[in-house]
């Protein structure tokens, strides 16, 4: 078990009390997204809630706070107000490019802003663990202001290196040999292949004909299948739609905690990491699906299928422009004998 899954044993967490108007509003809305628009709309039901909740929230920061890993405290921070983020994208639109717009953050729409795709690349780094971002140091760089360190220090700094093994397989380098290096994400444990785990699901549901429902990753937002023996009803079925709200899932775990009592019907697969692509029973389905990059899941900007490619093959799964550019090729499947 993770660290951070310690901290929540044996806990009960219940919000406080809203006003009797609130509480017969808030009884109306089934889904996050509808309590998000509500709460746009209506004032006093966001503040009230914000109150309803500050007492789990200090609960549940107590308890981190109280981890440690490698004699060092687990941290606890504020996330972003509004106001932060609307200032966030205030000044990107001044400074770096008045394309982008707040609602429109999808890898695939972000690529198309091309003066953002400059900044990112002379003044970003994108890793799978962190985002960093540094003044480029050119004298003519109209978007950093000059840099106020000493020259020496200044050039003294550098992006936080990836992990890498060192000579001994069981152990990383120490990051003062990294620093300042040179590194890839060869190593880094999520792209490492993981030991096959045991699935929960009995054998002959994983297949295609019994997918259900499709539930996102939170970390690589790649849609996953769900299946179960028969058609779920519908109270099962709502009560997925909450425990997916409720837990938030990502490749390899399962969908709901042991104790839920759709813990022996509802299966994920276990064998998933965020590397590995959309399953294949996704497109095979019986269910309605939409059709999605193979190897990122996106939905948009996919590059058009040729005859030429669909008569050499019985199964040619999709993929978006972004991963082509990246150098994918259409995964396929059942090479036709000519
Ligand atoms: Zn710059
Ligand atoms: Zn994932
Ligand atoms: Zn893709």
């Amino acid at each position: 078990m993770s660290i951070i899954n310690l901290g929540l044993q044996n806990v009960a967490l219940k919000r406080s009390d809203m006003s009797l108007d609130s509480e017969i509003i808030f009884k109306s809305l089934g889904t996050i997204e509808d309590i998000r628009n509500a709460s746009s709309f209506n004032q006093t039901l966001s503040e009230e809630l914000k109150m309803a909740i500050k007492n789990t929230q200090k609960t549940l920061e107590t308890r981190t706070e109280r981890l440690k890993l490698k004699n060092q405290k687990f941290k606890c921070i504020e996330p972003a107000a509004l106001e932060e983020i609307n200032g966030l994208f205030e000044i990107l639109g001044e400074k770096i490019d008045n394309t982008v717009t707040q609602n429109g953050t999808s890898q695939n729409k972000l690529r198309t802003c091309v003066d953002l795709q400059k900044f990112i690349k002379s003044h970003c780094l994108i890793q799978e663990y962190s985002f960093q971002i540094k003044k480029c140091g050119e004298s003519d760089c109209l978007i950093c202001d000059p840099v106020r360190l000493t020259h020496e220090i200044f050039n003294q700094l550098h992006y936080i290196p990836d992990p890498q093994i060192s000579s001994n397989p069981d152990h990383y380098q120490d990051f003062d040999s990294l620093y300042g290096q040179n590194t890839t994400e060869k190593d880094i444990p999520s792209k490492k292949n993981h030991h096959e785990c045991k699935e929960l699901a009995p054998s002959g549901i994983l297949v295609a004909a019994r997918v259900r429902d499709f539930v996102f990753c939170i970390s690589c937002s790649k849609l996953r299948c769900l299946f179960s023996q028969y058609v779920l009803d519908d109270s099962d079925y709502e009560a997925l739609q909450t425990a997916m709200e409720t837990f938030a899932y990502t490749c390899g775990s399962p969908i709901v905690p042991e104790n839920h009592f759709l813990y022996d019907k509802v299966f994920v697969r276990m064998n998933l990491t965020c590397n590995l692509p959309i399953e294949q029973v996704y497109y095979s389905c019986k269910i309605e699906h939409s059709q999605i990059c193979y190897y990122c899941g996106e939905e948009d900007n996919l590059v058009e299928l040729l005859q030429e490619i669909l008569s050499q093959f019985q199964t040619v799964y999709p993929l978006c422009e972004v991963c082509q550019e990246r150098g994918k090729n259409f995964f396929t499947k059942g090479k036709i004998q000519m």
